[in-house]
């Protein structure tokens, strides 16, 4: 069967600290002020003092229907060997389609290249080596896990294997490769 690589995030273990974030902008040279990945607060909900938060890793939700390919008008945004979406900064021409198609703002136009740039999964300086993503590694929590969700001896395809999950605006037909479990969040 093809690969096809996900990221796990158990939203539960989600603290907020931003080490991912972090850690992803060291790996990937992301300039000042932009961001690949953050972890926003939800709420809070509920009455005092019975109130409630949590937080949640946001990025590049990988799809295998990605509609920010579909409008790259110079296949700059493209599919690789994998199916993960990826982007050829050089054969970007800056016109921002695919910040205003992706359904989950999660381009930005990189300040020092010109070029759109978003999450990679680390694919080519981490994962094609052996190892796991940055923001995976280096989460406080463990709240982040990631491999071939085909492959069932994956840490991303043993959590899956028991626990209900959920894909973000999954109405949208988009695929996506990020799988949020919320068990034990009060939302
Ligand atoms: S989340 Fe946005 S940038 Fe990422 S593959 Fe989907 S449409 Fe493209
Ligand atoms: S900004 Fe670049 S990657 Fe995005 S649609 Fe235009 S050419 Fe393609
Ligand atoms: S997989 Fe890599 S590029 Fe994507 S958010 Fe994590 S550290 Fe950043």
């Amino acid at each position: 069967m093809a690969k096809h690589y996900g990221m796990v995030i158990q939203i539960a273990k989600c603290i907020g600290c931003q080490a991912c974030t972090v850690a992803c902008k060291f790996q990937n040279n992301v300039p000042e002020r932009q961001y690949r990945t953050q972890t926003p607060a939800f709420g809070p909900t509920g009455t005092y003092p019975n109130v409630t938060m949590y937080f949640s890793k946001e990025a590049c939700q990988m799809c295998q229907n990605a509609p920010c390919v579909d409008v790259c008008p110079t296949k700059a945004s493209h599919y690789d060997e994998n199916g993960l979406v990826m982007i050829d900064a050089e054969k970007c021409v800056g016109c921002k389609y695919c910040l205003t198609a992706c359904p989950y703002d999660a381009r930005f136009m990189n300040a020092e290249t010109g070029a759109a740039d978003k999450c990679t999964f680390c694919f080519d300086e981490r994962v094609a080596q052996g190892l796991k993503p940055a923001c995976v590694t280096t989460c406080v929590g463990g709240a982040l896990s990631f491999g071939d969700v085909n492959d069932p001896e994956s840490d991303a395809a043993k959590i899956l294997a028991h626990s209900k999950y959920e894909f973000r605006k999954a109405e949208l037909g988009t695929h996506p490769s990020l799988y949020y479990i919320y068990d034990g969040v009060v939302r």
